[in-house]
């Protein structure tokens, strides 16, 4: 993409209404505009993050056996009638009317709807186990909409749904979904903590929430140190083998959230040195509840004796539109965003010191000719500005790779690369940044 054809409008100063750093930097960088209240329009650069976050996702839902679909963002009220949650539900839920004046919401979450598709198709045991999943627009109409869209009105999330005939494989539905969140999180370059949750307006009795350690996270989480720097599972994971060692590596060291949070067992079970109290951001949430909704909506199976049972159910939520902000908040520093190179939008932004100069510019359309054809995703900078301005615009948006390129180095036959996390300068020939790059 060649920045004089693109729309990146970056901020210059930091924005009065954003008070935390992702926040700033989302609205600096050009990623993100609020149209209203809690609600963001993506621009192009916020918009290839939030796809390649949404990417990562769905590879490690697929990986775990989970199956995508995409249901409505509008529901109607008798849904969730059967389930008793129209009324529980309370102000969060945006309710409408059509000109029918049938009762419609714009769905803050997909149980019920996810249930009565399962239960007119399926009705027996052999159909088991199944996992079906969306990424789709979710509204909630929170009472503080604030720090961008780590708390937005309108947000991107990422539900699956597992059905299972008894709780044992619902179990394990439940210990994919764990260990796919590890996965996934980390592959972002997010360190995702597994916290013992509470279960809110989901209901269920077993659930973990999953928390990016940030002093502007909301909530209040205590913790083993152990954890933070565990690894994730790694390529080898086998979802058909036997999960809970690898679950209980985890589990069996303290991590709850405030809700769930026991003083004398966090200082009996976790050495002094070890006892992390800190805030956090949840990214993930994941819940076993069993029967909860099956049961109200009759999603009945047959089992292997003929008899019909409400079929387990789990649910697994991953927020990725406020991922975005989690990462910011975890990696960047005074002059901008870092962005981990699996979730960059563009891998290099190539600068040119001196557009209009000939040589320059067919140097730098060399390379990006070069790079692009090799499938690198470049930005670059071919505007007529200087070269501080463009130096700190690269800095702000946060590219892994600054490639530049400038009359004095072409005459000596080098470009410069640096690598915007370490700020690392190497002076090298085009060919060999082109062998780094690919
Ligand atoms: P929170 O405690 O932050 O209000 P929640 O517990 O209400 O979140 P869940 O119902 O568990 O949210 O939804 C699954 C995921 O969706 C959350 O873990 C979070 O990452 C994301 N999410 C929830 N509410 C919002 C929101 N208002 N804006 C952006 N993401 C959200
Ligand atoms: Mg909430
Ligand atoms: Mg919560
Ligand atoms: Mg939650």
């Amino acid at each position: 993409m060649r920045l004089s054809n693109y729309f990146l409008p970056t901020l210059k100063e930091n924005p009065a209404e954003a008070q935390i750093v992702s926040h700033r930097l989302m609205l600096r960088a050009g990623m993100i505009r609020q149209t209203s209240a809690g609600i963001y329009a993506w621009l192009p650069l916020g918009h290839r993050v939030l796809k390649k976050i949404e990417q990562i996702v769905r590879e490690e839902m697929d990986r775990a056996g989970a199956i995508e679909l995409l249901m409505p963002t509008l529901q109607s009220a008798d849904l969730w009638r059967q389930s008793g949650r129209y009324d529980s539900y309370g102000k969060e839920m945006l309710r409408i009317q059509d000109r029918h004046e049938r009762e419609m919401l714009y769905g803050p979450t997909n149980e019920e709807m996810i249930t009565d598709i399962f239960r007119r198709e399926v009705k027996s045991y052999r159909d088991l186990p199944r996992n079906l999943y969306h990424i789709q627009w979710k509204f909630r109409d929170e009472i503080r909409p604030r720090f961008g869209v780590m708390r937005g009105r309108e947000f991107l999330m990422k539900d699956a749904y597992s059905f299972d005939l008894d709780e044992a494989a619902a179990r394990r539905s439940y210990q994919k979904m764990f260990i796919s969140y590890l996965r996934a999180f980390s592959r972002m370059g997010l360190k995702a903590i597994p916290m013992a949750a509470d279960t809110g307006p989901i209901g269920g009795d077993m659930s973990h929430e999953f928390i990016i350690l940030a002093e502007t996270g909301e909530s209040e989480v205590f913790c083993d140190r152990t954890l933070v720097d565990m690894p994730a599972p790694g390529d080898e994971v086998d979802y058909e083998a036997d999960l809970t060692p690898v679950i209980e590596q985890r589990t069996s060291l303290y991590a709850a959230t405030d809700e769930k949070h026991d003083a004398a067992k966090f200082e009996a079970d976790v050495p002094e040195g070890n006892r992390l109290s800190a805030r956090g951001i949840e990214v993930g949430h994941i819940f076993f509840f069993g029967t909860k909704y099956s049961e109200p909506l009759g999603a009945l199976v047959a089992g292997p004796d003929g008899k019909d049972v409400p079929v387990q159910m789990g649910s697994y939520g991953i927020g990725v539109s406020r991922l975005l902000g989690a990462i910011i908040e975890a990696s960047h520093d005074e002059d901008g965003i870092i962005w981990p190179e699996s979730v960059a939008p563009f891998k290099v932004g190539l600068i040119n010191l001196k557009s209009g100069d000939a040589d320059t510019d067919a140097a730098c359309a060399k390379l990006y000719a070069t790079l692009t054809k090799a499938g690198v995703e470049v930005l670059y900078d071919d505007r007529d500005e200087r070269a501080g301005a463009k130096f700190s615009g690269m800095d702000l948006i946060g590219l892994p790779w600054q490639l530049v390129v400038g009359p004095r180095g072409l005459k000596n036959g080098v470009v410069e690369l640096k690598e915007r996390a370490t700020g690392n300068r190497e002076e090298l020939s085009a060919d060999a940044a082109v062998k780094k790059l690919i």
